[in-house]
């Protein structure tokens, strides 16, 4: 048909929504284990909740088999010093990763992630996810073990977890003896089919297509035990009412806050736009504790605003390929990471130099051509393949004639580590857990990107995969608690509301309107005037365009919906940045009035929560979760480790 253009001038008129419509209608359903967003870690949650023999229901607002920033796929299965080519010991691991995430990091997921990733990734190929060679497509390739065909990726050295100094993270090969072998390149693609499957055959009840909105407190009250949620599926319209006995939050963070790229279709290029704060923002009116609020960071892969195809340079799935210059003169790769306390720094200054001077001269490429072919292919195929939309990228540059033996990409990623400073994301806030992956609420969980300084893939894997068995053993000791109709119906009218205007304000100009306000007053440099201002702002938005706010279909509400999700966030993060009178680079805070930070402040996190619509403020220790190990193997005694399948 070629382009919605095409459509309209072949056909006259849109075309019908394909779905009946029914707004006001309800559906009711109850469930031991509730999972609010069906991506990586909410999978994994469902199905170890349903093998501890929980009636599990996941709330999706798209489709499982696809949805989340893990849905297409994903190329490093990171952290796992379970596996038996690993060279490091996992609980030492986890007090380096602990320690290499800054002050602020979060010492129970990485635990968590470090103790039980191995029998994840088994437990993913038991289900038929692909985690090995089987078909001897890389023999020879840097990190291919013959024995088990795992594919190490061969840039990660042990540092400190081996004896040896520094090095960890530090690109492009290094020599065998000084890997740590616990980063696996995996066939992430296959992944989420699997766990959609998986998920079936145990009988979960996916609801795909329906957007989870709030929180359901035992009789109504804010603070009380969460006993269920509501949602409305995206497609008619209908109210969704589930009561649970536990509840498990893993809708993802949201990647759009401060971005609204009219070129890019509204989205962010790099986060599905579902994720959308809706996790953070439920959670917020029950009267869930939020941590790490105030730090924000540069977007700094794939927002489509750079001069790079994805990330690249010696990082990520490019680690590999060299970088040369227009002349053929090699680049050195240029360091990446994060500093102590957990700023990030790179090199990118001293390649601008090298430009300026004349050392380097423009375009940069990704020297595929100049690498070993056998290693040009392991990059090619396999990583950038499964790394996750890039497969669309690979595909049709293959198509297009592109020969990574023959060929090179234009890659400004030396330069350009860090994107524009009013292009940010809110990546490290979210829910405060404890050691069972429990809220401060009765009856919560949260798992994955939904917990504070949350890891990747396989830290969601991994932490989903944890919720789900405590949260099963919650509800096996627990009654079903009361809902409160009120609430329901409040949330209903708040939900419904869009589709009562026939126009007005669309969700694109509003989520605009909010981009700006970020962009302009919370970018890199704040201060009380500009946080006031952003403030100030929000308010007049929620005064004069939510009332406005229409939605002409099911679909269209979802969007109006995470719009106002968004706002919440907005408005916590900024009440963040107020309290925290300093700034950090460990928290990703700039404030021009406070330049210095009291270092007593700094050993705290800033935990938020509301009580009677009020906010309260308190300040935790950090490393507040005591000895990693102990307090784990404490409470995981009746671990059984991987699942043994059916015969
Ligand atoms: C482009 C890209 C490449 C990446 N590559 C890698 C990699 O190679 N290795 C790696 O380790 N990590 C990688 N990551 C990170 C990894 O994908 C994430 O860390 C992981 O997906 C997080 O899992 P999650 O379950 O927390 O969130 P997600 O997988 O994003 O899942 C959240 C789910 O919640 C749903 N949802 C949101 N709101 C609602 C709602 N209100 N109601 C119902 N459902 C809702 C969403 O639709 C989504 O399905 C990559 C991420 C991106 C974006």
């Amino acid at each position: 048909m070629g382009t919605w253009h095409d459509y309209l001038m072949t056909e006259g008129q849109p075309p019908e929504w394909p779905y009946p419509i029914k707004f006001g209608e309800e559906k009711e359903l109850e469930t031991d284990v509730l999972i609010l967003g069906g991506g990586i870690a909410g999978c994994w949650a469902a199905i170890s909740a349903a093998r501890q023999g929980a009636k599990v229901t996941i709330l999706e607002k798209g489709d499982v088999r696809r949805s989340g920033a893990g849905g297409p796929g994903c190329d490093h299965w990171c952290n796992v010093p379970g596996n038996p080519l690993s060279r490091v010991d996992p609980d030492t691991w986890a007090i380096e990763e602990m320690k290499a995430g800054g002050d602020f990091s979060n010492g129970i997921g990485i635990q968590i992630q470090c103790r039980e990733d191995w029998d994840t990734l088994l437990e993913m190929e038991q289900i038929g996810g692909k985690i090995r060679d089987t078909d001897d497509e890389f023999v020879g390739v840097e990190g291919r073990d013959d024995a088990t065909k795992l594919m190490i990726s061969p840039r990660y050295s042990a540092g400190a977890g081996l004896g040896l100094p520094e090095g960890y993270g530090k690109p492009n090969f290094n020599p065998p003896e000084t890997r740590n072998n616990m980063v696996i390149r995996i066939w992430g693609s296959t992944f989420k089919p699997a766990l959609k499957k998986e998920c079936l055959r145990l009988g979960v009840n996916v609801m795909d297509r329906v957007m989870a909105t709030g929180l359901l407190n035992e009789d109504g009250r804010q603070g009380n035990r969460i006993v269920g949620a509501t949602g409305i599926n995206v497609r008619t319209g209908e109210f969704v009412i589930v009561k649970a006995k536990a509840t498990i939050i893993s809708a993802g963070g949201s990647g759009n806050m401060w971005f609204m790229d009219m070129e890019h279709g509204g989205y962010s290029s790099m986060y599905p736009r579902n994720d959308s704060s809706d996790g953070t923002a439920m959670a917020w009116r029950a009267g869930a504790k939020l941590t790490m609020m105030e730090s924000s960071s540069p977007y700094r892969i794939a927002t489509g605003l750079k001069h790079k195809w994805y990330t690249g340079g010696g990082d990520a799935s490019y680690e590999n390929i060299p970088m040369v210059d227009s002349k053929g003169t090699r680049l050195p790769y240029a360091t990446q990471g994060w500093e102590d306390g957990g700023a990030m720094f790179s090199d990118g200054a001293k390649m601008r130099a090298g430009v300026k001077s004349g050392e380097y001269v423009l375009p940069f490429y990704a020297d595929f051509a100049g690498t070993d072919p056998k290693e040009a292919n392991a990059t090619w195929n396999l990583m950038l393949n499964e790394e996750s939309t890039t497969k669309i990228m690979v595909k049709t540059m293959t198509e297009g004639g592109f020969d990574y033996k023959r060929d090179q990409i234009m890659n400004y990623s030396l330069m350009e580590f860090q994107g524009s400073q009013q292009y940010r994301e809110p990546g490290r806030g979210g829910l405060m857990t404890d050691w069972d992956l429990k809220t401060n609420l009765d009856g919560l969980y949260a798992a994955g990107t939904a917990t504070f300084q949350p890891g990747d893939h396989s830290y969601a894997a991994a932490t989903g995969r944890y919720a789900g068995r405590k949260a099963a053993a919650y509800a096996r000791s627990t009654e079903a608690g009361k809902v409160c109709r009120e609430q329901i119906d409040r949330e209903k009218a708040r939900v419904l509301a869009p589709t009562t205007r026939k126009g007005g304000i669309e969700w694109k100009e509003l989520h605009n309107g909010l981009s700006r306000a970020m962009q302009y007053f919370a970018g890199e440099f704040k201060s009380e005037a500009t946080l006031d201002l952003a403030l100030e702002e929000i308010g007049r938005i929620e005064k004069y365009a939510v009332p406005q706010l229409y939605a002409l279909d099911p679909h269209k509400l979802m969007r109006c919906l995470e719009d106002l999700s968004l706002i919440e966030h907005a408005k916590i993060m900024l009440r963040a940045m107020k309290e925290r009178k300093l700034s950090s680079p460990a928290l990703g805070l700039e404030r021009v009035d406070y330049p210095e930070a009291d270092p007593e402040e700094l050993k705290n996190y800033l935990v938020l929560r509301q009580e009677d619509g009020e906010v309260k403020f308190e300040r935790v220790p950090i490393r507040y979760w005591g000895n990693m190990k102990e307090e784990y193997e404490a409470r995981n005694g009746d671990y059984t480790g991987v699942w043994k399948p059916e015969k």
